[in-house]
């Protein structure tokens, strides 16, 4: 079992950076949990506490169900994949996978035996004996993932795996990470600051704001349902659209006064005209109309930006968007909408 158990850990600095503050979270055993923030939020610091790389200034850690606050790496049965991959350059890429077993003493025909299926399932067994500075990005970051898989730790912790690799290496190895997953079923804390990699691997996503967490659940209900502003605003491109509270002109009974409207951009839609897609049940049509500031087309869809009340609105629509008109009728999804807390910003559960 590694089951991962953090309570109200935090860690201040020496300089007085609280880095991370009364943090609870627990990752079950065989889950792919992705914790996302902006840069500075903690992320770091907080696999860095899991791993036994610094100690927490409060708080408990358990790891399967034991306390490990206060035990050193090697005893903590995790491994730790780091930003930039950082393998021995002189080592083949099999010294390399080999290195943190022989450190642990284990029998070289183990070792062989371990790695071979390893390098297999990542496509590296052509290129064991090559020095890492041979390889591409995307094979040096599979050795890196590598060298975590064969010491058969109980929980991976993986820091911005794919942030240094181009976009379409970022692609397949996100699609390995995925499989990886899948085929070892072991626990997996992986760190991002992008918002659609998080929503894309993730089981449960944890989001991380100035050293706290802020919400945690799948992705659909993190994207749908955020607890707070901030939130809504790091998830999502373009982000949720934000109006302050219309009162009930339009139609949309919000729960009280003092409230900010959130709604994403593929829950709002523009018509030319007045009669538009009315017949529809799933749009509320505002009685304001919108002044068309500029369509941005993406390929499979286009992003219209709007000025509603001198306010921009963000809408998605599909293709090629057929907008002409400059003055424009707009529909929200009224199931869709979200408020929150004109001062606080946290979500308003109506
Ligand atoms: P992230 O990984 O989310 O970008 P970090 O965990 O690296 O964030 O950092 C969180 C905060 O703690 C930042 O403000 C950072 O500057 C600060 N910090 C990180 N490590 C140290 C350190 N060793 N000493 C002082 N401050 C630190
Ligand atoms: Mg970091």
């Amino acid at each position: 079992m590694a089951i991962v158990e953090l309570e109200a850990v935090s860690r201040r600095f020496p300089n007085g950076v609280e880095a991370l503050s009364e943090v609870s979270l627990t990752v079950a055993d065989g889950e792919l949990f992705v914790l996302l923030g902006p840069s500075g939020s903690g992320k770091t610091t907080l696999l860095r506490l899991l791993a036994g790389l610094d100690s927490a200034t409060s708080g408990t850690i358990k790891i399967g169900g034991r306390d490990v606050t206060g035990l050193p790496p090697r005893e903590r049965s995790v491994a730790m994949v780091f930003q930039d991959a950082a393998l021995y350059p002189y080592l083949s890429v099999f010294d390399n996978l080999a290195f943190g077993l022989r450190a642990r003493r284990v029998p070289s025909k183990e070792i062989k035996a371990r790695i071979e299926p390893v390098a297999a399932s990542l496509g590296l067994e052509g290129v064991l004996d090559r020095k890492p500075g041979t390889l591409s990005g995307g094979q040096r970051q599979r050795v890196a993932f590598g060298r975590a898989i064969v010491r058969r730790p109980a929980v991976f912790l993986l820091d911005e795996p794919l942030s240094r690799l181009d976009a379409p290496l970022r692609a397949s190895v996100r699609a390995d990470l995925i499989d990886l997953h899948q085929r070892e079923g072991s626990t997996i804390l992986c760190v991002t600051h992008d918002q659609s990699e998080a929503l894309a691997i993730a089981q449960r996503i944890g989001l991380m704001e100035r050293g706290k967490l802020v919400q945690t659940g799948r992705p659909a209900d993190v994207y749908q349902t955020p607890a707070t502003r901030f939130v809504a605003t790091f998830l999502g491109n373009p982000p949720m659209n934000f109006l302050p509270c219309p009162g009930n002109d339009w139609g949309l009974n919000p729960p009280r006064n003092n409230l900010v409207l959130g709604i994403r951009p593929e829950d709002v839609t523009l018509a030319n005209d007045p009669v538009g897609d009315a017949s529809s049940a799933r749009w509320t049509w505002l009685p304001d109309e919108a002044e068309l500031l500029r369509i941005e087309y993406q390929g499979h869809e286009s992003v219209a930006t709007v000025l509603l009340q001198g306010h921009p609105l963000c809408v998605r629509c599909a293709g090629l968007a057929s907008i002409s008109a400059q003055r424009l009728r707009v529909g929200l999804d009224k199931s869709r909408v979200s408020w929150f807390d004109a001062r606080t910003g946290l979500r308003e559960r109506a």
